[in-house]
């Protein structure tokens, strides 16, 4: 198993089942994530036993980058994996930091009909490790340091839900990356259960719907997560996950032209989002060669935005970042593999 599936705690319990010191966890930890070593041979301060102990139980490396492409303050970088498969994460410089969205599953299940990602079902899970990786390996090729981590590249981070959750208590950890809790935005289709259940997760990272419809006819025809989770259930977990945690939500909504962007979509969206302590966040659709949809025009996006907006609803037009790159979920995946 990959040494970056571990959280501290589990690290601790390692040492302890090999009769070994807990703070050799914490040691390790900032090797790991501190001096970044690329062989347990570099742990100088670890007895040679345990590190050769170390060496036969861990791997550390599992994930290599075979392509980037480079845009206007993006880069998008698609990872091979010890099996073969493929996933991207899409680096952004924003004047705030560095963002890295993330893949978190090789393919999915959610069926989304404007998704590129979507096109290929779920093969696995990504493991934690597979996750964090992504990161060390952004970090070092453009040399800086990220900021922000978004779980937004391929895949439903909640049908992988024990990795996102140790994924994140480790890059939050202090002698791990030190990402801030309020720098992680978990995202999801919208699976209740683990709404419900990620309202218990004492970490406080931000939590994004993507909602996209306001009705569940139009939702079920472009989500069909929606089949199973309707709109009314998803409010009212959302509310209970507001109350629990005291936070804002943030639903996307792609504007998608002719589907869901008229002017009677945007008063049932503030219909619907009345009361709920959130934001909006239109994002313009990146276009697929392989899907059918188009993406609203600017004028239309900016009335939808004006009614939200008269209605007291906090709405942002998301900045666009690597359309001359096919920066959009899947799609450096798919042309590799000419799907
Ligand atoms: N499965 C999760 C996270 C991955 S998708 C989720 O559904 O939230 C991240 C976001 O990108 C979602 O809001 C998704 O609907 C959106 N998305 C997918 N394809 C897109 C495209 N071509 N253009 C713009 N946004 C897209």
């Amino acid at each position: 198993m990959s040494v970056y599936d571990l959280t501290i705690d589990e690290l601790i319990e390692y040492f302890l089942k090999i009769g070994e010191k807990k703070y050799y966890a914490t040691e390790l930890f900032s090797w790991l994530y501190n001096k970044r070593i690329t062989s347990f041979k570099e742990v100088t301060n670890i007895k040679k036993e345990i590190r050769e102990k170390l060496g036969v139980d861990f791997i550390i490396s599992n994930i290599e980058i075979i392509a980037v492409e480079l845009g206007k303050d993006v880069r998008k970088y698609l990872f091979k994996l010890k099996d073969g498969e493929h996933i991207e994460a899409v680096l952004m410089r924003h004047d705030y930091g560095n963002s890295l969205c993330i893949s978190s599953q090789v393919g999915c299940n959610m069926g989304c009909k404007f998704c590129e990602s979507g096109r290929r079902r779920k093969v696995r899970n990504l493991t934690t490790g597979e996750m964090v990786e992504q990161i060390l390996k952004v970090e070092l090729d453009a040399n800086l340091r990220i900021s922000h981590v978004v779980i937004m590249g391929i895949g439903e981070p909640f049908d992988n839900y024990d990795n996102i959750c140790n994924f994140i208590k480790i890059i939050n950890h202090p002698k791990g990356l030190n990402i801030g809790s309020r720098h992680i935005t978990v995202s999801t289709c919208g699976l209740v259960p683990k709404i419900l259940e990620f309202s218990n997760f004492p970490y406080q990272v931000n939590l994004a719907i993507s909602l996209h419809a306001a009705n569940d006819k139009l939702r079920r025809e472009i989500m069909p997560i929606a089949k199973v989770y309707p709109l009314k259930d998803l409010i009212s977990a959302i509310k209970k996950y507001l109350e629990k945690t005291n936070r804002r939500v943030t639903f996307e909504y792609i504007m998608l032209s002719s589907v869901n962007d008229s002017k009677e979509d945007a008063l049932e969206l503030v219909n619907l989002l009345k009361g709920i302590n959130s934001y909006v966040n239109l994002i313009p659709y990146n276009e697929t060669d392989a899907l059918q949809f188009k993406r609203s025009n600017p004028l239309t996006i900016a009335k939808f935005y004006d009614i939200l907006k008269k209605n007291n609803i906090t709405v942002t037009i998301r900045r666009e970042f690597g359309g001359e790159i096919s920066a959009a979920c899947g799609q450096l995946r798919s042309k590799k593999e000419d799907i």
